[in-house]
């Protein structure tokens, strides 16, 4: 009996010791979670006050060359501070095709050099972001015997190009394949496919996730602080800048050894704060995007159409569920943060894409256009044949040390820092270390993504999920046409630096891009919620929807749009 006791009151103990194992597991791992801070406005602000410090290297601008070169100096132990007057990517980096690419078209044009860098950019970024960006299948439909020799030689050699961070092997497909495959694919005449393996990626959400990766190795990252001016001494040299923080509206005076400008087709504006008589280096170049339902292609597989009547590229392809098809390639004289379609653009894209698919996407189709500016070197002697400008990136070293990034693209962001960090040396006559940004794992980095929508937050999915379990009122959808859910909105707020509702409805979430109307009937939930996390009134809510409306009714379509 009394044996029999012990082993009871044993067992008794063994059981409070696993529940307090597990109320302390719990405990742990909500608070934890709860105190996970990845990046932080106010902090960041805070790092801005003792006007004493002088940084390494400040760079302007928070779309992917300015965040490249970030990334690459942080990479290298110096003290970095990065400023945008928006928000990440709210530029031309959140409005690219979405790939992550060597440039089949730029093999064409003999461009051997900046295929071979891209893939090996491809390659890594693949490999350090596998959660935003992956391996995508393409089919170029073939409709002549000698585009079936040439295509099918051409992605051999972008194959072999690529190396060992080859993604796939390209392959020539039977006609039944390619209508298998594509089934929305215009059928006479086909007489089959090129299927070959590039990348594709959220272009937002990387821009988000490498500010944050710099955050945590120890940069001051800002969104919607702005460059008002620089700062030089008797000898012209530049020390510092001066900075608007656009939301406080507070400002700011810093000193940093040498400053980047990496504004995209803003960066005339700052050659010209630094020079006034500067010529103008930038002619930017605008490409459209066209949203429509994914069935308009039908399968997995996007659609790549060599040659345009104007002789471009066309793309279309599959991005969250819907299509994605563009792009076009017009001259505008001025730089714009939000520029808008013009109908031409629109009917051109339309046109095209009717002539490869079925059913006829109209102008009613269309969920969302977006339009974007490529921030091109403007050629010499007046030519202003766009699609025949390199697409290689520029470094410019100005007298004052100003250097100037400028060109380039999307996928090679990280080589494009790493080329202007290089700079370092001959500006303050300092050596930098080496870089080691090539190794960095971006911020959520793996390959075991949670099922559905969660895969794109990589690693931090487990901290979202564990704010619904903990507010099971946050699971509630955003839109009921999108799986996005409220706790997603807390997240963004607390640790992607989200500040305005268009920053949650366009680049944390990619809704406004996706379906323009639906993002206009969320944004009264979301305006409502972020105000509650982060203690604003009803006042902030209404100006911020008034705000996101004149924003987002230029991505919807509307008669007399444009000119
Ligand atoms: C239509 C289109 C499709 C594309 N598709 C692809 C693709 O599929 N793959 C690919 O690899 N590349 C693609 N590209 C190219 C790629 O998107 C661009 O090369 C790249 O995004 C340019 O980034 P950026 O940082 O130079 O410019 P931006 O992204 O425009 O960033 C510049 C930033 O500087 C900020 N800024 C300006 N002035 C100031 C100031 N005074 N103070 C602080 N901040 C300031 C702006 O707010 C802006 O956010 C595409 C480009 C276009 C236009």
């Amino acid at each position: 009996m009394l044996i029999k006791t012990t082993q009871k009151e044993t067992e008794l103990k063994k059981i409070d010791l696993v529940l307090f194992l597990l109320l302390s597991f719990h405990f742990l791992f909500f608070t934890f979670v709860q105190e996970i801070k990845i990046m932080n406005r106010e902090e960041n602000l805070n790092q801005l006050i003792d006007e004493t410090k002088t940084w390494d290297i400040a760079v302007i601008g928070g779309g992917s060359s300015g965040l490249g070169v970030a990334l690459d100096a942080i990479s290298r132990g110096m003290s970095v501070l990065l400023l945008e007057k928006a928000d990440f990517a709210k530029g031309t980096s959140s409005r690219s095709t979405k790939l992550v690419h060597g440039g089949v078209r730029y093999l064409a044009q003999g461009n051997v050099g900046l295929v071979l860098e891209a893939l090996k950019e491809r390659g890594r970024l693949l490999k350090n972001a596998a959660h935003l960006a992956h391996d995508q299948l393409f089919i170029i439909p073939i409709y002549t015997w000698f585009d079936r020799i040439q295509y099918t030689v051409g992605l051999k050699m972008y194959d072999w190009m690529a190396g060992r961070l080859r993604l796939g092997k390209s392959k020539w497909i039977s006609t039944e394949e390619t209508i298998t495959r594509m089934p929305a694919i215009l059928q006479k005449g086909l007489l089959g496919g090129v299927v070959y393996h590039d990348g594709q990626f959220d272009d937002a959400r990387l821009a988000v996730a490498i500010a944050q990766t710099a955050d945590q190795a120890g940069a001051c990252i800002l969104n919607y602080t702005k460059v008002a001016d620089l700062i030089k001494d008797e000898s012209g040299k530049i020390t510092g800048l001066k900075v608007q923080d656009e939301i406080g509206k507070r400002n700011y005076t810093i000193k940093a050894k040498m400053v980047v400008n990496a504004t995209g087709v803003f960066a005339d504006k700052i050659l010209q704060m630094d020079n006034p008589a500067a010529p103008k280096m930038i002619l930017p170049s605008q490409g459209i995007h066209l949203v429509l339902d994914l069935d308009f292609l039908g399968g997995q597989d996007a659609l790549m159409i060599p040659k345009t009547r104007d002789g471009r590229v066309l793309f279309a392809l599959p991005w969250y569920g819907k299509l994605v098809v563009g792009t076009t390639d017009t001259i505008r004289e001025k730089p714009k943060l939000e520029p808008e379609a013009l109908q031409k653009e629109i009917d051109f894209v339309l046109e095209t894409a009717s002539g490869y698919l079925i059913r006829k996407p109209t102008r009613a189709d269309v969920k969302a256009v977006y339009a974007g500016l490529r921030p091109l070197a403007r050629p010499k002697e007046g030519s202003t044949k766009t699609k025949e400008i390199s697409r290689s990136h520029k470094i410019i070293l100005s007298k004052s040390g100003l250097v100037t990034l400028t060109g380039g693209k999307w996928t090679t962001f990280r080589k494009m820092g790493e080329d202007t960090v290089d700079y370092f040396e001959q500006v303050t006559g300092e050596k930098p270390k080496e870089s080691t940004s090539a190794e960095m794992s971006i911020q959520g980095n793996t390959s075991q993504l949670e099922a559905g929508h969660w895969g794109i937050y990589g690693t931090d999915a487990k901290a979202i999920k564990a704010l619904v379990k903990e507010h099971p009122e946050w699971n509630e959808k955003i839109h009921p046409d999108f799986p996005n859910v409220l706790a997603e909105v807390i997240w963004a707020v607390r640790n992607e630096m989200a500040v305005k509702l268009e920053d949650i409805l366009s680049r944390r979430i990619r809704i406004l891009v996706l379906d323009a109307q639906a993002a206009i009937d969320a944004a009264p939930k979301v305006a409502k919620l972020m105000a509650a996390e982060m203690g604003e009134d009803t006042d902030w809510v209404e100006s911020e929807q008034a705000d996101f409306l004149k924003t987002a009714s230029k991505y919807l379509i509307q008669s007399g749009m444009g000119n």
